[in-house]
């Protein structure tokens, strides 16, 4: 059943992460403000909404542009790390800032490759009813073939665990205040969005949105990140991977234990043979078997030792904050 327009014209926050982003942020910036603008005039959001950069320790002159814009336009507002925390980090840091201000909050990529156009789906969505909107990608073209094959491998790989993770769901999402309130209690460090934000349930629905080419600028996510976000992807959603050892140990044993009835029998036969191979082979695999599944388990023990510590998420340096005046209304 439709809900027509009860939640019109709410204030819509952008909240856009920022690595060394200073050949595209100038350009970036104004078609957010425009696009905006165009949507507050339409009547679709407030003209109170704005665009909350948050600047992840970037090394370049991103926040130096980040200070510029908001000081020429009250629509900008930033924030600024003390260091580079991660894109996760980043946004859970803008979408904090923003809900004590918006009626939805919704987070996008300062490279413009998310089409910024689908915005009225999102918020159309919103409008009728939902808490959670999940933006999903229509296709994975503009990837490079390595990025897209350890793309699908890590969804498989999730899904095989039982994790709840949608296919190709970057984080472009919005999030209504409610549901921000509820993300708020949750308190892990390790952060994965994508998998945490799902299990919250709430009224949901998806928008499904063209991916374009980066506007200017390289990919900030270098492998080191990549396998770094998966990695806690995994060990944040599921112990299945603990399990897998469990059943593996449980193999193993089974084997090694009529390997030494044979053996036994073939030592009372008379038979003796050097086996020399055999014993080779059996030792480098149990060795293998083991440094691996140990791994598996110093992996979680890692991530429960940061946990049990509960060190900020992030630190904010510096905050330009813009109280609400009708600012959105400048991008027309
Ligand atoms: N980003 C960030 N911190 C990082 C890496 C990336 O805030 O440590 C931001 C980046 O500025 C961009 C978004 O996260 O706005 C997505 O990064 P990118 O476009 O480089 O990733 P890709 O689209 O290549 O997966
Ligand atoms: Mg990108």
């Amino acid at each position: 059943m439709k809900m027509e327009n009860k939640r019109a014209g709410g204030i819509l926050y952008l909240v856009v992460p920022c690595y060394n982003e200073e050949e595209v942020l100038v350009h970036a910036a104004e078609v957010m403000r425009d696009k905006l603008g165009r949507m507050a005039s339409q009547g679709i959001i407030s003209p109170k909404s704005k665009i909350v950069f948050v600047n992840d320790g970037s090394s370049d002159n991103t926040w130096k542009i980040i200070s510029d814009l908001c000081g020429c336009d009250d629509v900008y507002s930033g924030l600024c790390f003390s260091r580079n925390y991660g894109h996760q980090s980043a946004i859970l840091a803008g979408m904090m800032a923003a809900k004590e201000h918006a009626d939805m909050v919704v987070t996008i990529d300062a490279d413009l490759q998310q089409d910024i156009e689908a915005l009225d789906k999102f918020v159309g969505c919103y409008q009728e009813g939902c808490e959670i909107v999940y933006g999903v990608r229509n296709d994975r073209d503009t990837d490079g073939f390595l990025k897209k094959l350890s793309a699908n491998m890590f969804y498989n790989f999730m899904h095989l665990l039982g994790c709840n993770v949608m296919s190709n769901h970057a984080d472009y999402r919005l999030l209504s205040k409610r549901a921000l309130d509820a993300l708020a209690e949750y308190r892990e460090v390790n952060l994965f969005l994508r998998g945490l934000i799902p299990t919250m349930g709430f009224q949901s629905d998806i928008v499904y949105f063209d991916v374009k080419k980066r506007e200017a600028g390289r990919s900030k996510y270098t492998l080191r990140k990549m396998v770094a976000l998966a990695t806690n992807g995994v060990t944040s959603m599921s112990t299945r991977p603990i399990q897998f050892i469990t059943i593996l140990g449980f193999l193993v044993s089974l084997f090694s234990f009529v390997m030494i009835i044979y053996c036994i029998i073939d030592w009372f036969s008379g038979r003796n043979v050097p086996g020399y191979t055999t014993s080779l082979v059996v030792s480098l695999l149990m060795g293998g078997l083991t440094i691996f599944s140990l791994g598996i388990v110093g992996e979680y023990i890692g991530k429960i030792y940061l946990e049990t510590k509960a060190r900020p998420r992030y630190i904010i340096e510096s905050v330009i904050w813009k109280e609400s005046k009708d600012t959105a209304q400048k991008g027309n």
